[in-house]
C-alpha cells in the first residue's frame, strides 16, 4: 500500500473537484481482494433480485398495484404528484434502454476512419474530460475483469432493454477490455424522502443513459468500438471499485469519497487504448466493521450486522469472498410493499453527506478510522440520517392539487 497525491494518472480528471488533493491511499489491487476465500465464478443476472422479482410471483406488478392504491389514499409522499415525477425522471431511460444500452450500435457519421495509434495516457485524460463534460460527476478507466460479466442475461434487464431474451449467454468480444466507469451523485436533499417516493433515483437512471450511450457515440466517431450500459451486461460495483472510485460497504453498495453511497453508476465497454487507474482504499471497510447504522434501520432486515461471512444466503450471493450479503428478495420484497424503491440504508449512512468543506474535513477523520464509533454517535445525535418529511422541498407538493 502507498501513500500518493491525489492525481493518479497523467492529467488526472477523474475527479472534478481536485483542488481538494491530500493524502490517500493508492492500493497495488482492489481492496476486496483480501477478502477473497475461494474461487469467485461469473454471476448469472437471473439470480439478481430484480430478476427473481420478475418470475418469482410477478412482483414488480404487485409493487405497481401497491403505488396506485398509495395514490388513491393520498399517502403523503406517494401522492399522483410524487408518482409522477418518479416517472418523469424516468423519460429517457425508457428510451434509450430500448434503443442504445447494451447494444453495440454503429457511429453516425464516421466513414470508416480511426484514430491511428492513440497514446493511450493522452485518450484517457481526453475521455474523462468529455465524460465529465456530459454530466457525470465522477469517472473511472479500468482493464476488464471478465469475472464482472454476468454469464446469461437476466429477465429484469431483458424486460426492459429488449436487447435479448432471458438465459442468452453473454459472451463480450475480448476486444473489449476496458471499461469507462461513470459516477453520477443523487441529491442530498430530494434523497432524503426516501421511503416515500423519491424522485432522485429515477431520474439517475435517465442520466446514465444519457452520459453512456453520448460517451459510447463518442468512442464509435473516433472509430472504435463501445457499448454503453447502466446496470446490464455486468456488476457495475466491482468494475467501479477496480477503477479506483470507491470501495464495498456494508450496505453492498459502492461507497464513493465524495458523495458516499449516494450515487448511481453507468459504464462503456470499449476497445479504445485507455490507462486504468489505480484502486484505493478509502477506510470504509474498517469504518463499516465499527458501524451497521444502515443494518439497523433496513426495514426488512435484509443487510447483515456482525462481522463478514463468505457464505451466501441464498443464489443471490456470491460465495467465496468474505463481504456482507445482502438477503437480496427480503430487500426487494419491502420495496413490492412499499409502492416504491427504498434508500434507507443510504439516507442514514454516516458517509452519505453533501460534498461540503466541512464534511470533507470531518471525512478526513473518517477515512483514517479515527473516532469512528464517536463519528457515528454524534451523526446519529445530530440526526442526519432522518427521513425528510416535509413535502414542501418544492411547490409542487401543494396538498390542494393531490386529490383525485
Ligand atoms: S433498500 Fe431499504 S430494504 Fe433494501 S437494504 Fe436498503 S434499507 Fe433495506
Ligand atoms: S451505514 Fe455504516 S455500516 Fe452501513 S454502509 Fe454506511 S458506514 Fe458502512
Amino acid at each position: 500500500m502507498g501513500l500518493s497525491l491525489w492525481a493518479r494518472n497523467p492529467g488526472d480528471l477523474s475527479r472534478p473537484e481536485s483542488a481538494q488533493e491530500y493524502l490517500m491511499r493508492l492500493l497495488p489491487e482492489p481492496s476486496y481482494k483480501k477478502f477473497i476465500t475461494g474461487e469467485l465464478k461469473r454471476f448469472d443476472e437471473r439470480d439478481t433480485g430484480f430478476s427473481r422479482g420478475v418470475v418469482e410471483g410477478n412482483k414488480y406488478t404487485v409493487m405497481h398495484e401497491n403505488s396506485v392504491r398509495n395514490i388513491e389514499k393520498l399517502i403523503p409522499g406517494k401522492t399522483i404528484l410524487d408518482h409522477a415525477l418518479w416517472v418523469a425522471g424516468r423519460t429517457v431511460d425508457y428510451i434509450l434502454r430500448k434503443k442504445e444500452m447494451a447494444r453495440e450500435g454503429a457511429p453516425i457519421y464516421n466513414r470508416g476512419y480511426r484514430l491511428e495509434n492513440p497514446d493511450p495516457s493522452a485518450m484517457t485524460k481526453i475521455i474523462k474530460e468529455v465524460a465529465l463534460w456530459l454530466g457525470a460527476d465522477l469517472v473511472g478507466v479500468t482493464k476488464l475483469n471478465p469475472l464482472w460479466i454476468y454469464t446469461h442475461w437476466g429477465h429484469h434487464n431483458a424486460m426492459y432493454t429488449s436487447a435479448a431474451e432471458p438465459g442468452i449467454p453473454i459472451n463480450l468480444p475480448e476486444e473489449y477490455d476496458r471499461v469507462i466507469v461513470m459516477i453520477h451523485e443523487m441529491d442530498h436533499e430530494r434523497l432524503r424522502r426516501t421511503p416515500a417516493v423519491e424522485s432522485e433515483t429515477d431520474i439517475m437512471y435517465s442520466k446514465m443513459g444519457w452520459c453512456a450511450s453520448s460517451l459510447a457515440t463518442y468512442i464509435r466517431e473516433l472509430g472504435f468500438r463501445a457499448i454503453p450500459c447502466g446496470n446490464e451486461l455486468g456488476l457495475s460495483i466491482p468494475m467501479a471499485i477496480d477503477a479506483g472510485l470507491g470501495e464495498l460497504s456494508r450496505m453492498g453498495l459502492l461507497m464513493t469519497r465524495e458523495f458516499g453511497p449516494r450515487v448511481r453508476i453507468s459504464k462503456v465497454f470499449t476497445n479504445l487504448p485507455l490507462l486504468p487507474d489505480t484502486p484505493v482504499e478509502i477506510g470504509i471497510q474498517r469504518f463499516c466493521e465499527k458501524c451497521s447504522v444502515c443494518a439497523e434501520h433496513c426495514p426488512s432486515r435484509a443487510i447483515m450486522s456482525g462481522p463478514r461471512t463468505d457464505k451466501a444466503w441464498d443464489r443471490s450471493n456470491s460465495a467465496g469472498i468474505l463481504k456482507w450479503p445482502l438477503k437480496a428478495m427480503d430487500c426487494f420484497n419491502w420495496w413490492v410493499a412499499n409502492g416504491t424503491h427504498c434508500s434507507i440504508c443510504i439516507r442514514v449512512c454516516p458517509w452519505n453527506k453533501p460534498n461540503t468543506l466541512f464534511h470533507r474535513s470531518i471525512r478526513l477523520l473518517a477515512e483514517r478510522n479515527l473516532f469512528t464509533k464517536g463519528l457515528v454517535f454524534f451523526d446519529e445525535l445530530l440526526g442526519y440520517g432522518k427521513q425528510d418529511k416535509r413535502n414542501d422541498y418544492s411547490a409542487i407538493q401543494d396538498p390542494s392539487v393531490t386529490k383525485l
